[in-house]
Formats: structure tokens, C-alpha cells, sequence
């Protein structure tokens, strides 16, 4: 069986949305691109803009990692400007958004209503009352490993309704099987039917 790594930055793996970093070219499976609220360079501003539209093609799965990073340089204003952005670009493209959240979930929250795309929270680990925060306000969550050995997020994918599920490595080194196998123990189900959940969870967010 194969595992499909929701958000990953490494080129080895196939099956999964691998994240292309700042003005590099796109690997020839499916892709995010999208500029990082860590990584805006207000100078620069255009020409990463004409980075991130130039890249999108039918391999380009969702426009991102994008949002909002409290320990980011760049001020509040302009991640917020550049955020904006790239949730019209989503629009635009029809694709989802995979968003970087840093301490500000609900600013995340807030722009939740400019955007027609699907929007998951890659790398999810903070407390059960954000999580159901952001699944009230139609957010997917997509869990890494802290999920192998944080209690209190295991508890929080437990509540999580699997239709609104993802799974990721990020940028850790683990087997996204052993992921699998966590969280269908947790959820109380076959690997087999998570794995076909989180399949229908990828066409739900690809159709809009
Ligand atoms: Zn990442």
C-alpha cells in the first residue's frame, strides 16, 4: 500500500505534495508553490509573485505553504497582504491552499472568507480548542509526527472527523507508514480505510 505524504520537502518521495522551495523549479510530480510568510522579501516582492504564478501547471496540487508566522521578520501587514494574494491566486487556479500558521490562527481564521479553495493547516499540533476552532470554521487539519507521541494532539486527531484529515512528514525524517499506522489506531479503523479516506479527502479538496 502506498501513503500519500499530504506536505513534504523532499525530492525522494513520490507519492505525496512535495513543497518547492523559493525560485527553484518544480519536480515533475505533484507540487505546492507558494510563498512562505518567513521567506517575503518586500524588494523582491514581484518577481516572487511571478515565481509562484509561472509555476502553476497541472502538477501544481495547491498554492502554498502561505499564511501567517508570528516569529516571521517580515511585518504583520505584509504577510497579511502577501496571504491575501495568494488566496485570490487560489481562487484564480482553483486550487486549495496549504497554509503555515504560527501563532496566529485566529488572523488565519479571519481570512477564511476571501478564499473559494479548500484550506488545510499543514502540520498541525497545537491545542484541542484551536483545532475545533479552526474545524468549525471548515479547515482541514493535516498531522505530523508529533502525532507518534503528543498525547493531548493524539486526543485532538481523535475529535477530528476523518473528512477532514491529513497526514504529512514535513520536513522529518520518519516514515509516513508509521504515521498511517498511528493514526488508524487512534481512530480505531484499518489502515486500508484510512488510507481510503484520506484519498477521498484529496478529491474532495482538488474538486473545490
Ligand atoms: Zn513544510
Amino acid at each position: 500500500m502506498d501513503f500519500f505524504d499530504f506536505h513534504h520537502h523532499k525530492k525522494y518521495i513520490g507519492y505525496g505534495i512535495y513543497n518547492v522551495n523559493p525560485e527553484n523549479i518544480p519536480p515533475d510530480f505533484a507540487f505546492s508553490v507558494g510563498i512562505h510568510p518567513k521567506e517575503i522579501n518586500i524588494d523582491m516582492l514581484d518577481s516572487q509573485f511571478h515565481w509562484l504564478q509561472s509555476n502553476i501547471n497541472d502538477r501544481c496540487f495547491a498554492i502554498g505553504e502561505c499564511g501567517l508566522d508570528s516569529f516571521s521578520n517580515v511585518d504583520q501587514k505584509t504577510q497579511e497582504d502577501v496571504f491575501l494574494r495568494q488566496i485570490k491566486i487560489s481562487n484564480d487556479v482553483k486550487k486549495p491552499l496549504i497554509i503555515h500558521c504560527v501563532r496566529k490562527f485566529y488572523e488565519v481564521i479571519s481570512f477564511k472568507k476571501y478564499a473559494e479553495q479548500a484550506m488545510i493547516i499543514h502540520g498541525f499540533n497545537k491545542k484541542q480548542g484551536i483545532a475545533e476552532d479552526l474545524l468549525k470554521n471548515n479547515f482541514y487539519l493535516s498531522f505530523g509526527k508529533a502525532v507518534l507521541y503528543n498525547l493531548s494532539l493524539q486526543n485532538t486527531l481523535k475529535m477530528t472527523p476523518l473528512d477532514k484529515v491529513f497526514l504529512e512528514t514535513d520536513n522529518d525524517d520518519f516514515i509516513i507508514e508509521e504515521l498511517y499506522q498511528k493514526a488508524a489506531e487512534i481512530k480505531g479503523i484499518s489502515l486500508e480505510r484510512l488510507n481510503e479516506q484520506i484519498l477521498e479527502n484529496l478529491e474532495t479538496i482538488q474538486n473545490g
